[in-house]
């Protein structure tokens, strides 16, 4: 049961017939691993504290540089220099001081990441790097975790969500093998701060769909955003079972 005070902070949702009274307590039930404190993470984390989501798990190992003041919404100028994690985690508690909130201020391996996993029913991949990327998508395969992946580069955003409890769910390797994305990143590229921040706001938009059970758009499916035209386009990802993560002949050594 929701006690009067959550009736009255997440009155608007409990309106709604997608969410309702059932659909906050799933909510306040859920343990959310957001990775990456960044441009997309800002507005994901701030939609899931602000809907509450009982168990946010923040993991980063950044420090706030003023050349991410321009797209990362969550942070301050007076912030600088501090560690993400502890900024994003004082933020989101002070905006919701009835949710949990833990950090992991470093990088984490394989390892580490299963463990993590084994406590969480949902992943937010917001980092910025392929390396992490493919990790991310390794260790959710392997755990069985959804992940919903987030990236944005100059004026594109991309959003995809694969749900690998399911055993014909795709991955994120079944649509870029091995050195077949684009290298381009912020650092060197450039992205203009709202479209990272669309696509953070529907990582969370996805996430909330979810834990309440409300079908997703874009499940085993690539949409990519234009910050110019507006423009969405959408591919179907057919899991590859030749794939070296997810596939029959899974060569990962676990
Ligand atoms: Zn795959």
């Amino acid at each position: 049961m929701l006690n009067d005070a959550e009736m009255l902070r997440y009155s608007r949702h409990i309106l709604l017939d997608e969410i309702g009274e059932l659909g906050q307590k799933d909510l306040k039930n859920s343990h959310v691993l957001i990775i990456g404190a960044g441009g997309l993470g800002s507005p994901a984390a701030l939609y899931l504290a602000a809907a509450g989501v009982g168990s946010l798990v923040i993991a980063d190992f950044d420090t706030l540089d003023v050349s991410n003041l321009q797209r990362q919404i969550i942070y301050q100028t007076g912030d600088i220099g501090s560690d993400k994690v502890v900024l994003m985690k004082n933020r989101l508690q002070s905006l919701n001081p009835e949710i949990r909130i833990r950090t992991i201020n470093q990088e984490m391996d394989e390892e580490q990441l299963l463990l993590e996993l084994m406590m969480t029913n949902l992943v937010l991949d917001c980092t910025d790097n392929l390396e992490s990327r493919r990790l991310i998508n390794r260790a959710c395969v392997k755990a069985k975790v959804p992940a919903i992946i987030g990236a944005a580069i100059q004026m594109q955003g991309q959003l995809m969500f694969f749900d690998h409890r399911e055993d014909d769910s795709a991955c994120y390797q079944c649509l870029f093998p091995d050195g077949e994305e684009q290298q381009l990143n912020c650092t060197n590229a450039g992205v203009l701060g709202p479209v990272v921040g669309t696509i953070g706001s529907l990582q969370a938009l996805e996430a909330i769909k979810y834990i309440t059970g409300v079908p997703s758009g874009v499940k085993n499916k690539l949409k990519l955003f234009d910050g110019k035209t507006l423009d969405w386009q959408t591919f179907t990802i057919g899991k590859d079972p030749e794939c070296p993560v997810c596939g029959q002949k899974n060569e990962c050594s676990y």
